[in-house]
């Protein structure tokens, strides 16, 4: 990116036309000026914030937690180990996270994979069957859901990841819901609860509340099923994902403010006063970096156009809940399994080995997924009752051992105020006709990034980076 230009750069008080920081903001306790204001310091707004930075750009963050990462959360455990509560995986395509891992000097390893996968039968789900996935994928069923998953990635073929709304087919697909087409195309009943829980995973929604062309589009911008369910898990990071986001904070240090939620940004075509609990900044360009759902949680003077404003109102964040189990030992290896598997038919829908590299820690980290239907059946109990059930799960997976953990943790993204569903949003069905460019189109000097804006691995931290490189290289662009 070449260096932006300092005789565009306005910035300061009385940018805006018949208001000042001050009087956009009587409340705050600090007024800041800067070229470029960015709302969230996840991998979205950190990208846009390093990248302006080194384009010259003065920058300030505000980011409403304590602490940078957003959904990219590493806690280290106690014996020099550490456990990713958000984003883990790293692979494939993903050019542009593997370049910021090495841009930040941080290292990855290749996801434990030893030993064979456990998948709930698809013609009898009273068996487990052990797959050796490096020779043989198949099992009894399996031809079933893979014509199922051809069939999704042809139509996924049809889609421009740029422009989906622009489809032929365009009004048909986006109101055709995937549980509609599951029957539809579909016959065999555990066959489609398969595919509906395997596939709703990529958005991370119910197939009743996803439509064919959104999912189509997801499948597309992530390369297809093959990567999605395969090499986009190819990798981990020493230290945990955390760590790049930690060290791109790092470099940023006199830029980024934390506990200053955005509650407000007054705007016109000069610029914006944005406006936190504790800060205002006055900036001629901002770039909103966070989940679609609470950049519409952001009061806007004047409000934003009418396809904006409609399409955070129907993109809501999915719902999944990660479990992460620690054991004293990856004891599952021991069996010759690898501690991945797939249950269409129990709460978890998925497991997978998430152990650290044995130099830094001997525990065996188990991560568990449950999602959105099994997750909304299980939130609302007791935790010590939801806990007991999981483990009971994962015990009759992986034999006794797995239901005493030495540590165990559910992240529940629905209940962070600061994202409210993970992994990713998704828009519902009709959304993505209706409202087409508004997901991504700047408005006056507002620019939206974040990963559910990416056309390149959208719900993922490679399609944050990617989103705030985009609106970066825009703002500059615009001067
Ligand atoms: C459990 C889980 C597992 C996942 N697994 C993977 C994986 O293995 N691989 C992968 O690539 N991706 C994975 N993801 C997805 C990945 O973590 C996200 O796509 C990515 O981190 C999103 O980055 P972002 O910057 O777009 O948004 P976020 O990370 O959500 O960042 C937004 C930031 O904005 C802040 N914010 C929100 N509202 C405001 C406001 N009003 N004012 C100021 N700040 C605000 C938030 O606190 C947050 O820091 C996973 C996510 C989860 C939760």
């Amino acid at each position: 990116m070449s260096t932006i230009s300092r005789r565009h750069v306005i910035g300061g008080a009385g940018l805006l036309v018949g208001a000042n920081a001050a009087e956009a903001a009587p409340n705050t306790t600090s007024n800041l000026t800067a070229d470029v204001c960015i709302v969230g310091a996840g991998f979205a707004g950190l990208a846009a914030a390093l990248r302006l930075k080194q384009a010259g750009a003065r920058v300030v963050v505000l980011e409403a937690r304590s602490q940078a990462g957003g959904r990219s959360w590493t806690v280290a455990t106690k014996d020099g180990g550490w456990v990713d509560w958000g984003g883990q995986w790293v692979g494939s395509s993903q050019t542009r996270f593997y370049a910021l891992i090495k841009e930040m000097a941080c290292e990855t390893y290749p996801s434990p994979n030893v030993g064979k996968t456990l998948q709930r039968g698809i013609l009898d789900p009273n068996q487990y069957h052990r797959i050796d996935e490096d020779k043989d994928e198949a099992y009894p069923g399996s031809d079933i859901v893979k014509a199922v998953y051809q069939k999704l990635d042809a139509i996924a073929d049809t889609v421009d990841v740029n422009a989906p709304w622009a489809h032929p087919e365009a009004a048909r697909l986006d109101a055709i819901t995937f549980a509609e087409w599951l029957r539809q195309n579909v016959e065999h009943d555990s066959a489609r609860n398969f595919a509906a829980t395997e596939v709703g995973s990529v958005p991370s929604a119910s197939p009743e509340e996803i439509s064919v062309l959104h999912l189509a589009w997801l499948i597309k911008a992530c390369h297809g099923l093959g990567e999605l369910f395969g090499d986009a898990q190819a990798d981990r990071l020493i230290g945990g994902t955390q760590r790049v986001a930690r060290r791109i904070a790092e470099r940023l240090k006199n830029e980024i403010k934390f506990n200053q939620p955005v509650r407000r940004i007054q705007w016109n075509a000069k610029g914006a006063v944005v406006q936190s609990d504790g800060i205002a900044v006055t900036a001629r360009r901002v770039v909103v970096a966070v989940p679609p759902v609470l950049a519409g949680a952001i009061e806007y003077a004047p409000a934003l156009p009418t396809n904006r404003m409609q399409v955070t109102q129907r993109w809501p964040q999915g719902l999944v809940i990660k479990v992460s189990m620690v054991y004293g030992a990856p004891f599952w290896r021991d069996d010759g399994l690898s501690g991945t598997s797939f249950d269409h038919i129990s709460v978890m829908g998925e497991t997978a080995d998430s152990s650290n590299p044995p130099e830094y820690s001997k525990t065996g980290i188990l991560t568990g997924f449950v999602y959105s239907d099994n997750a909304r059946k299980v939130a609302w109990l007791p935790a010590a009752e939801r806990k007991r059930i999981l483990l009971a799960e994962v015990a009759k997976r992986f034999g006794p051992k797995a239901l005493d953990p030495i540590n165990y943790h559910e992240s529940n993204w629905t209940e962070a105020q600061w994202t409210r569903g993970c992994f990713t949003g998704f828009l519902t069905p009709g959304a993505t006709t209706l409202f087409g460019s508004a997901v991504r189109d700047p408005v006056g000097p507002l620019h939206w990034a974040g990963t559910e804006t990416a056309t390149d691995w959208p719900s993922f931290i490679d399609g944050a980076i990617r989103s705030g490189e985009r609106e970066a290289e825009l703002v500059r662009r615009a001067g």
